[in-house]
């Protein structure tokens, strides 16, 4: 066990250096703790010890926790957290106290950190337990707290002490939205004390120079206040009410770790510094005893990381691009184009008019744009990537690009005919991937005369801000196609998903159905208000009728019609059409022309419901339940999402939750619909669709996999949380 090292100078500071072995960065367990603690012990104890410099060997100082002994710890229940999570505040009030006497305060040994790059989650709670922390100005270097985006909350005494240095109000964006700073920032912000070029060498001056009166914390010194008040102080009152209906209008209530860090915080505020170190462990117990954060974290933090490192990546040589050509620079082209040359792969960015190409890669110079009013790129950085990117009409300055992404307009002749003119050209090993989001990529890859090589790289919109990437496999798509297509989106720094050629394939396979249930509840008469308000208290981003409005009626339409042509008698959603063919005819086409199921003002602000919809569609007297709204609502993008796995279209449902939360915002909180299912349970869910079938139709048909899981009491995390495919088991 080797994850620190100490070594005592002559001048008498031991340096204690992290670094573990056959890692990038460092992470802590539950060994590496221990050790640490055994070298704290040796320096107190060590009269020839004056302070101790806590570093690390890396160009970071720690990536935080590691994720898997979180998962461990659960396995031994409630009481093994809390006893195991209050071992490590005792060590880190053993840094805090450094063996001063608890009366005069007198007689400690100083111990700083010194911190060369990022420091995240217990990688800065250690730190925030020391007398001083010097941080590196290392701008790429991020400090901070982002356990909340994982489900959980700083538990290692990082929430109650960030609390009592800056007062509640100013630590909120830290610990509740794990805002991460650079070492500039940090030092503002009052989270790390100084900024130095060697950290190590100034910790280790102040460490000779430090007094008794500099080991103190604030809060152990007699007549400490908390600043901005605690929550009886007038001012800490008005902070108090107002964080709680604050993280509670923006959660919704479903995220536990929110709600039990406010709680932490409130009444730890309300007690002295050891009590409330109890009660931020006995929360933090709380939160990780709930199946949320365990899904959480598997989904957004494992599961992601796994897809992302080529979890799914067949076995062939590397096949990182370093020229992409983008065939269409509209709006997914000319995002695709910036992503790809910001990522620094060369570009040409094709259309049919040289106006169209350079407008397409003047998107890019108004992305960068913003970067810089923002202080966030710089000229050289613009320059640099706008230089990657050249528009051009002519398909010969395709030649040497090894990936083609072709984004031109949704219509198979025309995709047939540029792929045509493209492969004349690119050389035979490159491969030839599409953004179409309907038409099925077997299909397409007729046009091309090596189908092997060609794929599906579906992007969603926007571009640069939308986390996941679909990749969809032809019939006859070969493996250097896909391990191609996962190394650009692994380039591209996004998190991608592999699956089969089926209808809408993965994501908009389970988004549309979610839409379709709120528009045929209007057409039943449930309020509109009921139905969008009930998708948002279960962890929905947007209701159903505000994303039909945004991604515009027409488009829902045109998907309708082409859906009904390719079904014939099987096609289910009359009711739907009714809806949203009429708001068509009403000229109401969403967000797009100011006029949607909501009403919009001159400068596009949603108002209220348009009231011509309450008109045509009368609200029932009687209103459902909300939880059978909520049901109907996630029931029909999760049981899509069983279905696809059941037949193949999913191969994983690690990638069936990633990409659920990525691609379009499915309920976080809940891990993604399989995560969803296992919280629920699957007997639970069976008699949930029961039921609904028997009321609202065998749309709600519980899928043959989801009722042999019920039946055998298993779960789908239990079968095939290894990544196992329905089809193989
Ligand atoms: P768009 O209409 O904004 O852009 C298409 C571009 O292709 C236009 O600039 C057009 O001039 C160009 N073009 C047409 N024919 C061409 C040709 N022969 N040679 C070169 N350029 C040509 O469309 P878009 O929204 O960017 O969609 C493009 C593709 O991406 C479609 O297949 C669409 O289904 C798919 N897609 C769109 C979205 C979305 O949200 N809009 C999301 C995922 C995938």
């Amino acid at each position: 066990m080797t994850d620190f090292t100490y070594d005592l100078g002559a001048d008498g500071v031991a340096i204690i250096t992290w670094d573990v072995p056959n890692k990038s960065m460092n992470v802590m367990s539950l060994e590496g703790f221990a050790l640490l603690d055994s070298f704290i012990d040796r320096a107190l104890a060590d009269e020839a010890c004056k302070g101790v410099v806590i570093t690390s060997a890396k160009k970071d100082f720690a990536g935080g926790m590691d994720l898997n002994v979180i998962a461990q710890m659960r396995a031994g229940g409630a009481e093994a957290i809390f006893n195991g999570v209050m071992q490590m505040h005792a060590v880190l009030r053993k840094i805090e106290r450094a063996g001063m006497d608890p009366k005069t305060l007198k007689g400690g040994k100083p111990i700083a950190a010194a911190l060369p790059g990022t420091a995240l989650g217990i990688g800065l709670e250690l730190p925030l337990s020391c007398h001083r922390i010097f941080a590196a100005p290392n701008e790429k270097a991020k400090i901070g707290l982002p356990e909340i985006m994982v489900g959980i909350f700083p538990g290692a005494g990082g929430t109650t002490r960030l609390v009592r240095k800056m007062g509640a109000m100013v630590a909120a964006p830290f610990l509740l939205e794990g805002k991460l700073s650079a070492p500039k920032a940090a030092k503002a912000a009052g989270i790390v004390d100084e900024l130095a070029e060697d950290p190590v060498a100034a910790a280790r001056a102040w460490v000779l120079e430090a007094k008794d009166a500099d080991l103190v914390k604030p809060w152990d010194a007699k007549g400490y206040k908390m600043p901005g008040g605690a929550p009886y102080h007038p001012a800490g009152f008005m902070t108090f009410v107002g964080a709680s209906a604050m993280v509670h209008g923006k959660t919704m209530g479903v995220y536990p770790a929110a709600k039990a860090l406010l709680s932490a915080v409130y009444e730890g505020a309300l007690v002295p510094f050891d009590q409330a170190l109890r009660i931020e462990a006995r929360w933090f117990t709380s939160v990780l005893m709930n199946p949320s954060s365990t899904a959480m974290i598997r989904s957004l933090f494992i599961n992601k990381e796994a897809l992302e490192k080529g979890a799914n990546r067949p076995k062939v040589a590397d096949q990182t691009v370093s020229k992409v050509g983008i065939l269409g620079a509209g709006m997914m082209g000319a995002g695709i184009a910036y992503v790809a040359a910001n990522a620094g792969i060369e570009v040409v960015l094709i259309d049919a008019s040289i106006e169209a190409a350079e407008r397409g890669k003047a998107y890019s110079a108004g992305i960068l744009d913003k970067g810089i009013a923002r202080k966030k790129v710089t000229e050289e950085k613009k320059a640099e990537v706008l230089g990657r990117i050249t528009a051009a009409t002519d398909y010969a300055t395709l030649a040497g690009c090894d990936l083609i992404v072709e984004a031109v307009f949704e219509d198979p002749k025309v995709k047939a005919e540029v792929t045509q003119r493209a492969e004349a050209v690119i050389p035979t090993g490159a491969v030839f991937a599409t953004n179409t989001s309907t038409l099925p990529i077997s299909m397409l890859a007729k046009a091309s005369v090596r189908p092997e090589q060609f794929i599906g790289i579906h992007f969603f919109s926007p571009v640069d801000k939308m986390m996941l990437v679909e990749i969809i496999k032809g019939e006859k798509t070969g493996d250097v196609a896909v391990a191609k297509a996962l190394d650009f989106v692994r380039q591209i720094r996004k998190t991608p998903i592999v699956v089969n050629d089926a209808r809408f394939f993965y994501a908009n396979r389970c988004i549309i159905p979610y839409i379709n249930e709120g528009i045929r509840m209007v057409a039943e008469g449930v309020s509109p208000t009921l139905i969008e308000n009930a998708a948002k208290l279960v962890g929905m981003p947007l209701g159903p009728l505000q994303l039909v409005d945004e991604t515009s009626i027409d488009l829902g339409v045109k998907i309708a019609k082409a859906t009904k042509a390719a079904m014939g008698e099987a096609y289910p959603d009359a009711a739907v059409d009714e809806v949203i063919f009429w708001m068509a005819d009403q000229g109401r086409l969403g967000r797009k022309n100011g006029a949607g199921f909501y009403t919009y003002d001159a400068a596009g602000k949603r108002g209220d419901f348009w009231d011509g919809l309450a008109a045509h569609y009368p609200q029932a007297s009687a209103q459902p339940e909300l939880h059978e709204v909520q049901h109907r609502l996630l029931m029909a993008q999760v049981l899509e999402a069983v279905r696809a796995f059941e037949a193949g279209v999913l191969e994983d449902i690690r990638e069936g939750d990633v990409g659920a939360i990525l691609g379009w915002g499915f309920a976080p909180w809940s891990g993604g619909p399989f995560a969803w299912l296992d919280i629920l349970g699957a007997a639970r869910a069976v008699e949930i669709c029961d039921d609904l079938t028997a009321r609202f139709g065998p749309r709600f048909e519980a899928p043959a996999l989801l009722r042999d899981i019920a039946a055998k009491g298993d779960g789908f995390y239990a079968r095939f949380g290894g990544g196992q495919s329905a089809k193989a088991a």
